[in-house]
C-alpha cells in the first residue's frame, strides 16, 4: 500500500509509533524513525533488523521542539531519500497532575512535545511535499481530544490543539495536494497500559463496547489506511480508533 513512499514517524521507537514503522515497512515504504535518545533508536532498529535485515529503515533523534534542528534534519532526509511522502507526528507524553499541583513548566513541556513538535515537523515536511507535488501528514491525537479527562488537563489540551492543527492544515494545504488527518486512539496496549494491574484494566475494559483495549497494530492500521492512496479523498478527518469507548 505504500510501495516506494518515504515516511518519517516521530516517536517511532516503541508503542504505536513502532507498530506504525513496522506496518509501513511491511507495506513497502522506506522509513526514518525518530526517537528521543540514541539508545532507544538503536534498540528499535535492532529489533526491526532481527525481523527483516533488509528493511529500509534508519533512525534519528532530533530535538523535535528545536526549529533549527528540525529544519536541518528534514533537509538531510530530502538530500538522502530525494523525497518525503508521509509524516506521522506521533511522539507524545501524557500527565495526570491535578490543576492545583500542576506546574506551568510541566504544562509547557506537554505542549512543546505534543503540539510544537508537530508544528515544527509539519512545516518542514510540507515545504518538501509542496515542492514535489503532494504528500500526507498524520497526527496521533487521542480520545481525550473529544471527551477531555478528569486530571492532567495539559494532555487533552494538547490533543485538542492537535485536532485544530489537523483540520486547519488540511484546509490550508489541500491546494498543495497535501492531505492532513489524525487518528484518535482509545486506551492502547503500549508499555504503560500493559503494565497496569488487572484490577485497573478490568473496569476500564467494561466501559469499552468492543470489550478490549486497542493494540498498537489497530492504530498502525488506521495510520496505514490514511497514509495510502485508498484515502486519497480523506483530509481533515479525526478518525477514532477506540472500540467506541466513552471517555
Ligand atoms: P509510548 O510512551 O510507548 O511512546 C512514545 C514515543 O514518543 C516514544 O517513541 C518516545 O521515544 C517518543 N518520545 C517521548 N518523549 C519524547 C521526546 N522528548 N522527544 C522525542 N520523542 C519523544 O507512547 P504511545 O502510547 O505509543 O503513544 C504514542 C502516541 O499515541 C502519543 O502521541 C500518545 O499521546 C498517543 N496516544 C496513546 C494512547 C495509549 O493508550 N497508549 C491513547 C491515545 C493516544
Amino acid at each position: 500500500m505504500l510501495k516506494g513512499k518515504v515516511a518519517v514517524v516521530t516517536g517511532g521507537t516503541r508503542g504505536i509509533g513502532f507498530a506504525t514503522v513496522k506496518t509501513y515497512l511491511d507495506n513497502g515504504a522506506k522509513v526514518v524513525l525518530f526517537g528521543s535518545r540514541q539508545e532507544t533508536v538503536d534498540k528499535a532498529l535492532k529489533e526491526l533488523m532481527e525481523e527483516n535485515k533488509d528493511y529500509p529503515v534508519k533512525g534519528m533523534h532530533p530535538d523535535l521542539t528545536n526549529e533549527e534542528e528540525i529544519k536541518k534534519v528534514f533537509a538531510e532526509i530530502k538530500e538522502e531519500f530525494g523525497s518525503l511522502d508521509i509524516l506521522v507526528n506521533n511522539a507524545g507524553i501524557s500527565a495526570r497532575d491535578s490543576l492545583y499541583d500542576y506546574k506551568l513548566s510541566d504544562f509547557e513541556k506537554i505542549m512543546d512535545l505534543n503540539v510544537v513538535a508537530a508544528f515544527n515537523c509539519s512545516k518542514e515536511a510540507a515545504k518538501i511535499m509542496k515542492e514535489q507535488g503532494g504528500g500526507v501528514i498524520l497526527n496521533t491525537s487521542s480520545m481525550v481530544s473529544i471527551y477531555g479527562q478528569s486530571a492532567g488537563s495539559g494532555y487533552p489540551a494538547s490533543k485538542f490543539a492537535i485536532n485544530g492543527l489537523t483540520k486547519s492544515l488540511a484546509r490550508e494545504l489541500g491546494r498543495d495536494n497535501i492531505r492532513v488527518n489524525a487518528v484518535a486512539p482509545g486506551v492502547t496496549k503500549t508499555d504503560m497500559v500493559a503494565a497496569l494491574p488487572d484490577e485497573m484494566i478490568k473496569p476500564l475494559i467494561a466501559t469499552i463496547p468492543l470489550g478490549r483495549v486497542g493494540e498498537p497494530e489497530d492504530i498502525a492500521n488506521a495510520l496505514l489506511f490514511l497514509a495510502s492512496d485508498m484515502a486519497s479523498y480523506v483530509t481533515g478527518a479525526i478518525l477514532s480508533v477506540d472500540g467506541a469507548a466513552m471517555s
